[in-house]
């Protein structure tokens, strides 16, 4: 159904124009990245259609911070069906951005890095922790 279109709803105003860069788990984990002393880049396009939220270029690790809801984390990714409107445009939504995240995925390694996948609530709960999972993966 490529026709269909949004209906206005409260939600879909906030959302569907919200921006993927620079969230609050990924501002976390770069501080703690800095903490540990580890050299990096923001946003740098390491293959074509791949730009991860952050690359490690000595260590050549690329880094996604996935969002839990937005990328259907096992903890907290969402397991009711979507309801009113939208609901078709929210699960293709959903859908897309799982395979957004493994073609990213595949494309850097192909390139050559050690990609590192961060879900939101691992920077969270513990952005020292996930910092280092990153810096041990290089
Ligand atoms: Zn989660």
């Amino acid at each position: 159904m490529a026709s269909q279109q949004w209906t206005r709803t409260p939600k879909s105003a906030h959302l569907s124009g919200r921006t993927k860069t620079n969230t609050h788990p990924e501002v976390l984990l770069r501080r703690a990245l800095h903490a540990a002393g580890a050299r990096f880049r923001l946003h740098r396009r390491i293959a074509k259609g791949c730009t991860p939220d952050v690359v490690l270029p000595g260590r050549h690790v690329a880094v996604f911070v996935d969002g839990c809801y937005w990328h259907s984390c096992p903890e907290h990714g969402r397991r009711t069906p979507f309801t009113g409107p939208n609901a078709g445009l929210w699960e293709d939504k959903m859908r897309r951005n799982r395979e957004r995240d493994l073609r990213a995925t595949a494309l850097a390694e192909e390139a050559g890095w050690t990609v590192v996948r961060v879900w939101e609530h691992e920077v969270t709960r513990d952005a020292a922790a996930a910092a280092r999972r990153v810096l041990a993966s290089g």
